[in-house]
């Protein structure tokens, strides 16, 4: 398909057509100080859980303002150990979103738990606390909100409701790294929070998440099912303080972070504030440049909250925009601009249904903006052309002079 030059003088350029021009989703930015310390750890030899898993852990835990902080391979690790560690038990309820990766479900499940769910607010589109609490049962042991692309979820409400019915709240910030509430830190406003630092996230490290709480009993069980079960500090068990014997207290898991990723993680969030400023600048041009469009932008911040601008969504309503969701995230791939999808309700997916017999209906909200929702390039890679490029290119995506035939619809 040839693209046709839009008439509005704001975008008077060519769009290449190379898939080398292709602007990926979500692309990581590594600099010079992660490469340098990559081969610094490669070089030491030392590649597994070590110094630079300890150094990570601190600077995050300095982050934080937390006691506690302990680096796993993933954000599922992550929200898996912080359900075991309190005990959770099989046919207890956790109470989550149905606008969430799939992860945060299934962490719920292999830790022997029922998910239970909540629907969002639909303008936040964070779980809502007062959907929460209809859902709470006698087993229903937890809350697991998560700060939607960024933007903090009503925490003062959740806490309420936790209080009030005896719940622990374990926090999925997996887009929430910079977030704040009233002046506290996403992954400190309950008993646990967890990250994730996979590689569209707002830090990066390949692989890679982190628990962090006050709460040493609970720090200590998830050191130790992070590495097998074995007794603290048994992966010190090949170092320079000679063999040292480690014993299995409980079955646990392969969990552990090494230190090539943690040497990624040390610079990146060295970096976290700048690129925050980033994103937070190609948010506002995003909203400045697609306000006059048929589509729904995303809902400023709250007042005395920090957004942490991970995800930039659109929603795309078929009757008003006069193209579907699916048609939309097609034309954009034809125009070389990478796109995501933050997220098919959880009750769209098969497996759900059976098992736990969801009907999407139940989350009016959720499956409405998990059909509607469309999310744009955001990395702070992103340069102005390229922004200027993304929005281009749904301008051209919304224009009804576009050729419809190429978008496989019948005529
Ligand atoms: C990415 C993500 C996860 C999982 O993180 P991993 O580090 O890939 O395990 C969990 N929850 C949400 C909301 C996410 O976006």
């Amino acid at each position: 398909m040839i693209l046709k030059p839009h008439e509005s003088p704001s975008d008077a350029f060519t769009i290449p057509r190379g898939k080398e021009d292709f602007l990926v989703f979500g692309a990581p930015v590594i600099e010079q100080d992660e490469i340098d310390e990559v081969v610094a750890c490669l070089k030491s030899g030392w590649l597994g859980t070590g110094p630079r898993v300890t150094r990570f852990e601190e600077c995050f835990r300095d982050y934080k303002g937390v006691n506690h902080a302990l680096a796993v391979n993933s954000c599922t690790a992550a929200l898996h150990l912080s359900l075991l560690t309190i005990d959770i038990e099989p046919g207890d309820e956790v109470i989550t979103t149905p606008l969430t990766f799939c992860a945060t479900i299934n962490a719920i499940i292999h830790a022997g738990a029922i998910p239970v769910l909540a629907d969002v607010d639909p303008v936040t589109m964070n779980i809502d606390p007062v959907e929460v609490e209809r859902r709470i049962t006698q087993r229903t042991r937890a809350i697991i909100p998560v700060h939607f692309a960024g933007r903090p979820c009503d925490m003062t409400a959740i806490r309420q409701v936790a209080t009030k019915n005896d719940l622990l709240i374990i926090e999925d910030c997996a887009h929430a790294i910079e977030t704040e509430y009233r002046g506290e830190k996403a992954g400190t406003l309950g008993d646990l929070g967890c990250f994730s630092f996979y590689v569209t996230k707002n830090i990066s490290t390949g692989e890679g998440g982190m628990v962090i709480t006050d709460n040493e009993e609970w720090a200590n069980r998830i050191k130790i099912l992070a590495l097998h079960g074995l007794s603290r500090d048994a992966w010190k068990r090949y170092s320079d303080e000679g063999y040292k014997h480690y014993y299995v207290s409980e079955a646990g898991f392969k969990y552990n972070m090494m230190d090539i990723q943690a040497a990624l993680g040390i610079h990146q969030l060295a970096r976290v504030e700048t690129n925050w400023q980033k994103r937070k600048a190609l948010w506002d041009f995003y909203q400045r440049e697609l306000i006059d469009l048929p589509v729904t932008l995303p809902a400023e911040p709250e007042a005395d909250t920090k957004h942490g601008y991970h995800l930039f969504t659109l929603l795309i309503d078929e009757p008003r925009s006069g193209i579907s969701r699916d048609e939309f995230l097609e034309a954009m791939y034809e125009q070389c601009i990478g796109t995501g999808v933050h997220y098919l309700s959880m009750p769209e997916h098969p497996y759900y249904q059976q098992r736990f017999g969801w009907r999407l209906e139940a989350w009016p909200h959720a499956m409405r903006i998990g059909r509607q929702t469309v999310s744009l390039p955001f990395s702070p890679k992103l340069n102005e052309q390229d922004a200027a490029r993304v929005v281009a290119a749904i301008r051209c995506s919304l224009s009804a002079e576009r050729e419809r035939p190429t978008m496989r619809r019948a005529a």
